[in-house]
């Protein structure tokens, strides 16, 4: 019965017009969105009218959180999920975010926190760290990609690298490839081309690849094809290269990827994009 409810709000909401601030927003933050196909880009607009109209927010410690900072937060986590079906997100209730980096008094790991995701739905981020992740968006830093992931990681049920995946025989092969990669950062960190920060666990790995398969798409293909093709079957879209402004594309190891961060299609029509 919940559910049937759950299904006819959904539908409804679905159907609203999106404000005139959103399109601004996205346009401004995330002007990947123009690039988007068709498909894409009305799974992106679904899943950000999810995230904007059905999960709470909380600006924390005094933080005004007003539409565009929402907006420009919930873009992002529909970006990552254009490609998925609505309900990936529906262990996630909640955004809580800081005006800036968090100290928890009693955290084991010293120093600010950028983002946190926990078992019972709750993201946490810290806008500062929010923004530089925008700034660069041909690093592979982005702490919403990563808390995310993280989600997307629980949809299983617990926190293992490995989300709901589509079909039942998906899950040797991304097992099998996640392992080999993992296992790799851990024996050879100075040779890995994904940020160590992954080596902590499975659950690092998968938010730490996914920071990477989106943002530095070029070099998981070329260092990891197998990695590579796992999460672009899970994710069911291809990324593509982020149209930036950056002065320089700061690269994980020998700066041999001087084009990422660039566009090598000017964006088509928005006219043909259903997002705008
Ligand atoms: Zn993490």
């Amino acid at each position: 019965m919940f559910g049937l409810i759950k299904k006819y709000r959904r539908r409804r909401l679905l159907e609203r017009s999106i404000p005139e601030l959103w399109i601004d927003a996205v346009t401004e933050h995330l002007p990947i969105v123009a690039y988007f196909s068709p498909p894409e880009a009305r799974g992106f607009l679904s899943h950000l009218k999810i995230l904007m109209w059905e999960k709470l927010w909380i600006g924390a410690q005094g933080f005004e959180l007003d539409e565009h900072t929402k907006v420009t937060i919930a873009a992002q986590a529909a970006r990552m999920a254009r490609g998925l079906p609505l309900s990936v997100y529906d262990r996630h209730s909640e955004f809580v975010v800081y005006g800036e980096d968090f100290v928890h008094p009693d955290d084991e790991l010293p120093g600010p926190v950028h983002g946190e995701a926990h078992h019972f739905g709750t993201v946490v981020l810290s806008w500062p760290a929010v923004q530089e992740g925008l700034r660069y968006p041909c690093r592979g830093y982005n702490p919403v990609l990563h808390e995310m992931a993280h989600i997307l990681d629980m949809s299983s049920g617990y926190f293992n690298g490995t989300p709901v995946l589509h079909h039942g025989s998906d899950y040797k092969p991304w097992a099998t490839v996640c392992q080999y990669y993992f296992t790799a950062m851990r024996d050879h960190p100075e040779q890995s081309f994904l940020d160590l920060y992954g080596a902590g666990d499975e659950s690092e790995f998968f938010a730490v690849a996914t920071e990477a398969f989106f943002e530095l798409p070029e070099i998981v293909s070329h260092e990891a094809p197998d990695l590579f093709a796992e999460l672009r079957r899970y994710y069911g879209i291809d990324p593509m290269i982020i149209p930036c402004d950056c002065e320089s594309h700061e690269s994980p190891e020998d700066g041999d990827y001087e084009e990422v961060g660039y566009p090598l299609i000017p964006p088509p029509d928005p006219l043909d994009n259903p997002f705008f």
